[in-house]
């Protein structure tokens, strides 16, 4: 998908702090954090959301939030405690039509979010 941002991230034609990757998986920091720690968790194939990705691969989904937990401990916050979150659709806020996790923590998150 040449017009997603999230596809030439991957593809490396933007650039990306990148925290962690599998062969299947690459995470890298959000450019406008919301939190100490703001991971965002993207399969390297393009899936516009959390409902296709399900849909489509539940163990590439599974791998996502495996990384996502182990970004989460990398960044010291297995203890503590830290949020995952895949905004699905309009009303959710969703920005970039390439299924992503957002891993949040480091400091105290409100719940409800609002
Ligand atoms: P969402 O609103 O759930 O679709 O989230 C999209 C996220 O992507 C937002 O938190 C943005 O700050 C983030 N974002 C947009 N462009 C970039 C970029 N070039 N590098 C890293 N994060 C980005
Ligand atoms: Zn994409």
């Amino acid at each position: 998908m040449p017009d997603c941002l999230f596809c030439r991230i991957v593809a490396g034609d933007v650039p990306s702090d990148q925290v962690s990757q599998t062969p299947r998986v690459i995470a890298f920091r959000d450019i406008n954090p919301q939190a100490p720690t703001h991971v965002l968790v993207i399969p390297k194939d393009h899936y516009p959301d959390l409902a296709a990705l399900a849909a489509a691969d539940p163990g590439l989904l599974a791998e996502v939030t495996s990384v996502a937990d182990l970004v989460a401990t990398t960044e010291g916050l297995a203890g503590r405690g830290y949020r995952v979150v895949f905004n699905t659709g309009p009303e959710a806020g969703q920005t970039v039509f390439h299924a992503h996790a957002h891993v949040l923590g480091g400091r105290p998150l409100s719940w409800p979010p609002g």
